[in-house]
């Protein structure tokens, strides 16, 4: 029996993947390498051979296909014995067959379009058996699935909708038996069947929606689509040639450059992942080993950037101006039942008050729509006209980009522009023999030159830390964690960053939010963590973009606490690749201010099998035992106001505030043995009205650092203050002794820090490179040599918690 907990994979492989008898061979391989312990194989046609079977159906006739049969051949051959005489059988059977459905739709025109169906579907039908024959003649435990015993669809035949429950019994039905006996079951993309059991497809491009339907139906933990090209590009390669891979999607950015055009995924690919959050990984067969593209619930935000550009040519455009006796709604939906009942797709709608504007695909129906339409009104048709679609995350959140798209290109006539309701898109229609010119120019000026450092970390299909994956460098991921802002209130970028990022080098990630929009990351690997390292994604304002010279990097959050995650999971990696499991990583958000962050962590369940907690701050890599508290207080003076000229008539709150702080100044504060001195920071004054006016309020905001419990300290504060003015005690945490361990260089450090709050998270520690006197300043900094002596104290630190589990508490 197979382990049903391992995870599962379902690989699907492109025609290209699959088109000759080298690239069978290659798919071996890949399966092998990356179909992990539990995989299901999804395969389409050989390359050319649905196209080939269209035009057999329309032809009438077998000529075409006779090229691609000998191309079968051959494949069949990498098969000995029986198997491969099995095969070239099944290839023999085939010529008759679809002969005879070739006759039958010349006669029965009522039938034709079930016909097609029929016949395209040999492509998939033979692909199918010869990849489950050629994997198992290469030991491993293939077995042939016809998908029409899978898929269940309505009889929209050429691109039927699947019934998703009825599909998802089935799959499993098929499915689940196999995987439990330890088989690979194999079958073909993109062909199903009706209710009725009539033979149909899901469309062109479908078999990438079969192996989103199948992982969907059984739960699967990765989609991975092996296809031709390193991944999802920055723009369709063969319009812009040095178009780049993108490394990760969000989904909404996938589907909206599937439904435009990048025709690498079929556009409903995304739908059934969408739900269960699968993530899907777009690979190059041809590379195996580049990390390509991942689709998945926590995308990157490039914030301000354009991700990439899709387009679709073959777009007509309509422009239906209503009659005068239509009311608006009653136009509005008599014209979009006439698309229903054709069962045609709209791509892009505007309206005006009298007027729709919409795009449609060619197609042969597109007669009888115009017809119908010239019922409700005028219509206008302009063919040859193509989408073009702009698609990023960071569109969501920045104004701008239009007007940027549009000057880039002012002499193109663009018409229809909408921005999708996801607003990760803008889509705006143009010319068809103009398209081209436009995505090469929005290309060069929009992707070229301005993208974000490339990605530190490269990903794996398989994501253990042992296959391969790239080193990760935690110089070149401190800068950009840094270049990504995260004031705090704005830490959700840098979290889903992390979260892709993590999630593909096979980590489990779970974002918890602390507040709407403001995630935090639990990082686990497959066991509970014993050991966690933590830090906060939050920085203080403002945000100072990277740079480095040959000894330090620098920006905000150079020290705290970014470098710091770089290096926390540097050493998870390391860590992991030694064969640790017990691990856990967890980035909060909001430490600078109130730490909801790390109350909301405290709330986790994994915290419970938590025993060692690593928080990182800048402590010179030296290990905190002691961090002094901190009591923050407001002072509140009121006075009474007056015309400045004459004194004696009022009262100033700023004259009383200062004499107050005065006092406070020459207070002398408790000093401990262990932690040293208290002391007291008059951060902020505020109040008057103006230099001419008797101010009649004032404040000031003073945190003290405490070495004692705070008692004494609010006794000396109330002392000195004498009533004078009022008191508001803004927050209070006391010092802490933190865990000591033999072998690291002790201190004590004057900042507080979330541990305070992370108390379920088991006994803290607290280490971490980088100076704090370099924080919160605009030369922020942390040194490189630091940073990697930083990985190497984390590993050690961590090894030892591991080993080593009685630690003394002091
Ligand atoms: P498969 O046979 O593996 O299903 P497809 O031909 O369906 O492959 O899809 C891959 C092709 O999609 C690429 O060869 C490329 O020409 C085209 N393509 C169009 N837009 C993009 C894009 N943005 N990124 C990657 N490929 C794209
Ligand atoms: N073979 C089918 C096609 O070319 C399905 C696919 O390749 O995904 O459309
Ligand atoms: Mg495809």
């Amino acid at each position: 029996m197979a382990d049903t907990r391992a995870p599962l994979r379902v690989l699907k492989f492109g025609g290209t993947s699959v088109e000759d008898a080298g690239a069978f061979q290659r798919v071996v391989e890949i399966v092998r390498a990356h179909g992990g312990a539990r995989c299901v194989v999804v395969v389409s046609a050989m390359s050319g051979v649905t196209d080939a079977l269209l035009t057999c159906v329309s032809d009438g006739s077998l000529t075409g296909l006779e090229p691609h049969l000998e191309r079968h051949r051959q494949v069949a051959r990498l098969v000995s014995g029986a198997a491969g005489e099995g095969l070239i059988a099944e290839l023999e059977r085939a010529r008759p067959a679809i002969a005879g459905l070739l006759e039958r739709a010349g006669r029965e025109h009522g039938a034709r379009a079930g016909l097609r169906d029929e016949v395209v579907s040999y492509g998939e039908r033979l692909s199918s058996s010869l990849l489950a024959a050629v994997l198992a003649a290469a030991g491993l435990p293939a077995r042939h699935v016809d998908a029409r015993r899978c898929i269940v669809t309505d009889d929209t035949h050429g691109r039927a909708a699947p019934d998703r429950p009825e599909s998802e019994r089935c799959t499993r039905a098929e499915l689940v038996p196999l995987l439990a006996r330890g088989a690979i079951p194999v079958l073909g993309g993109y062909i199903a069947a009706s209710r009725s059991g009539a033979t149909t497809t899901l469309g062109r491009g479908g078999s990438d929606y079969t192996a989103a339907l199948v992982g969907a139906a059984l739960g699967a933990d990765e989609i991975q689509i092996w296809t031709d090209v390193p991944g999802v590009m920055t723009a369709d390669p063969r319009v812009v040639p040095h178009a780049r891979a993108i490394p990760n999607l969000s989904y909404a950015e996938a589907s909206e450059l599937a439904y435009f055009g990048a025709k690498v995924l079929h556009p409903k690919t995304i739908e059934p992942a969408v739900g269960r959050r699968l993530p899907v990984r777009i690979v190059s067969s041809r590379a195996p080993d580049e990390p390509g593209t991942l689709v998945s619930a926590e995308a990157e935000l490039w914030p301000g950037r354009v991700k990439a550009i899709a387009h679709k040519t073959g777009i007509t455009m309509l422009q239906i101006t209503a009659a005068r006796m239509l009311g608006a709604y009653g136009f509005l939906r008599a014209l979009f039942q006439v698309f229903e009942r054709h069962r045609m797709p709209v791509d892009v709608v505007t309206t005006s008050e009298v007027s729709v504007s919409l795009t449609v695909e060619d197609g042969a129906e597109l007669a009888a729509v115009v017809e119908e339409l010239s019922g409700l009104g005028d219509v206008q048709v302009e063919r040859r006209r193509a989408i073009l679609c702009v698609v990023g995350e960071g569109l969501r959140t920045t104004p701008g980009i239009a007007a940027r798209v549009f000057e880039t290109i002012p002499d193109i006539n663009v018409s229809l522009i909408s921005q999708g309701a996801s607003r990760v898109n803008l889509t705006f229609v143009v010319d068809e023999d103009q398209v081209c010119e436009v995505v090469v120019r929005l290309h060069a000026a929009l992707l070229e030159g301005t993208e974000p450092a490339p990605a530190p970390v490269a990903r794996s299909s398989s994501a253990t830390p042992e296959s391969g994956m790239a080193r990760l460098d935690p110089v070149e991921l401190t800068r950009r964690l840094i270049d990504i802002p995260s004031i705090s209130g704005e830490e959700e970028g840098v979290a889903r960053f992390l979260a892709s990022t993590l999630a593909g080098r096979g980590y489990r990630v779970e974002l918890f939010e602390a507040a709407p929009r403001r995630p935090g990351l639990l990082v686990t690997t497959d066991a509970p963590p014993r050991v966690v390292f933590s830090t906060h994604l939050d920085t203080v304002p403002p945000h100072i973009p990277s740079s480095e010279d040959e000894t330090h990097v620098y920006g905000r959050g150079a020290c705290d606490a970014k470098g710091i995650i770089a290096a926390q999971l540097a050493a998870a990696e390391r860590l992991r690749a030694e064969g640790g499991t017990e691990l856990g990583l967890l980035f909060v958000v909001d430490e600078e201010c109130g730490s909801i962050g790390a109350r909301a962590a405290n709330r986790l369940a994994a915290a419970r099998a938590c025993r060692w907690l690593i928080a990182g701050e800048p402590t010179e890599n030296r290990l905190a035992v002691g961090s002094k508290g901190s009591l923050r207080v407001r002072l509140h003076a009121a006075g009474t106001g007056g015309h400045s000229a004459y004194p004696e008539r009022g009262r100033s709150a700023i004259h009383v505030l200062l004499d107050v702080l005065g006092d406070l100044r020459a207070v002398a504060w408790p000093r401990d043995d262990f932690f040293g001195e208290t002391t007291c920071n008059i951060g902020v004054l505020a109040g008057g009205a103006g230099a001419n006016v008797i101010a009649p309020d004032a404040r000031a905001d003073v945190q003290i650092r405490l070495v004692t419990d705070q008692a004494p300290v609010r006794e000396l504060v109330e002392r000195a203050v004498a009533e004078r003015a009022r008191i508001e005690y803004l927050s209070c945490t006391p010092p802490m002794r933190l865990a000591a361990v033999p072998g690291f260089e002790p201190c004590v450090v004057g900042f507080t820090t979330d541990v305070p709050h992370l108390s379920s998270w088991g006994t803290p520690l607290l280490f971490g490179p980088g100076s704090i006197h370099d924080a919160h300043t605009p030369h922020e900094r942390i040194g490189k040599a630091e940073l990697a002596r930083g990985v190497e104290l984390y590993v050690r630190l961590a090894q030892r918690l591991l080993a080593e589990p009685a630690v003394a508490r002091p």
